[in-house]
């Protein structure tokens, strides 16, 4: 057991999540339970086996050094999860990606030096470093320790967040050091929330407000597109009247994103009950177009409102 929390990955030369080429890091752990999440291998704060079927050459590997007799090569999901004790012995001899060993433990400085690799392209481009994951403000202090050090070099971060954390907490170890944050609003109504995301969304909006209100920290919200769960007018009327209430001016909206599925299935988890393909770009652009037509009833001028890319 480690005292570091265990990181997902950290995938460098990004043009995504941030301005610039980034570097992101995906921590592991979160304490939402998004049904719609894209990043299933990041919501437990434990190490876990993902198998993939699709990857698997049945060569037996696995089977041969698995201490546990957990492997069963006729199993459609190969382990008997019950059994398993994620040692990760299979994932380290299976010749391909079938069995992956998801999280590894970094200490500040070794994460800190692959981060610091890429200092040029960050300069060059005016990117930096993301903290993602999962939701990383679940580790302050180590979260603390890695923003002095990337501010010591003079890094843009940005932090990636669900706002579901303690606001006093966060504003004395994490913010100082920020310089903008990705916050998703998902879920407007307070039942809903709780039905998919597995937790009351107060915080989350409350820490929004208290947010807006602390000065010189710039706050983009971004709301997830999920057909008939978030994209409904209904969600997006009643989280543009929240936005409008709370003061802001700007919104992404995050094009609907399936891949979360597979990764849940390979998890050993039931398949979450969400459409398999991504939306349509007409579809995109009627929900798009719903958006901005929301805003513009309530005689806003947003200065930002950042459509799907498809759209
Ligand atoms: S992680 Fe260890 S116990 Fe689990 S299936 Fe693989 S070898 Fe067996
Ligand atoms: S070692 Fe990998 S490829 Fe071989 S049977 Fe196991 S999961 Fe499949």
């Amino acid at each position: 057991m480690s005292s570091f929390p265990l990181i997902v990955d950290v995938k460098r030369h990004s043009l995504e999540d941030g301005p610039g080429i980034r570097s992101v890091v995906f921590f592991k752990g979160c304490p939402l339970r998004c049904v719609f999440c894209h990043n299933y291998e990041a919501q437990s704060s434990e190490v876990e086996i993902a198998f993939s079927a699709k990857d698997c050459i049945k060569c037996g590997r696995c089977k041969e050094v698995c201490p546990q007799g957990a492997i069963d090569l006729e199993l459609p999901g190969r382990i008997h999860r019950e059994r398993c004790i994620r040692c990760g012995k299979c994932a380290s001899v299976c010749p391909g990606r079938g069995l992956r060993l998801i999280g590894s433990y970094y200490s500040v400085e070794s994460l800190t030096e692959i981060l610091l690799r890429d200092l040029p392209f960050y300069r060059h481009s005016g990117g930096g470093v993301t903290l993602s994951g999962g939701e990383c403000t679940i580790y302050p202090d180590y979260l603390e320790t890695l923003l002095k050090s990337l501010k010591a070099s003079g890094i843009h971060v940005v932090l990636e967040t669900s706002g579901y954390f303690d606001y006093d907490v966060f504003k004395q170890k994490m913010l100082p050091y920020i310089d903008l944050i990705y916050y998703d609003i998902k879920i407007a109504n307070m039942e809903a929330h709780r039905r998919y995301i597995g937790k009351p969304n107060q915080k989350i909006l409350e820490n929004f407000r208290r947010l807006l209100r602390e000065k010189g920290v710039k706050v983009h919200p971004r709301t997830p597109l999920v057909p008939g769960i978030t994209a409904t007018k209904e969600n997006l009327s009643a989280i543009v009247d929240f936005l409008c209430d709370a003061g802001a001016d700007n919104v992404s909206l995050l094009p609907y994103n399936p891949m979360g599925i597979e990764m849940a299935v390979n998890l050993g988890r039931p398949r979450p009950p969400l459409p398999m393909g991504f939306m349509k770009p007409d579809e995109e652009r009627e929900v798009y177009d719903m958006f901005k037509t929301i805003i513009e009833e309530r005689g806003r001028r947003w200065k930002r409102v950042l459509e799907p890319a498809s759209a």
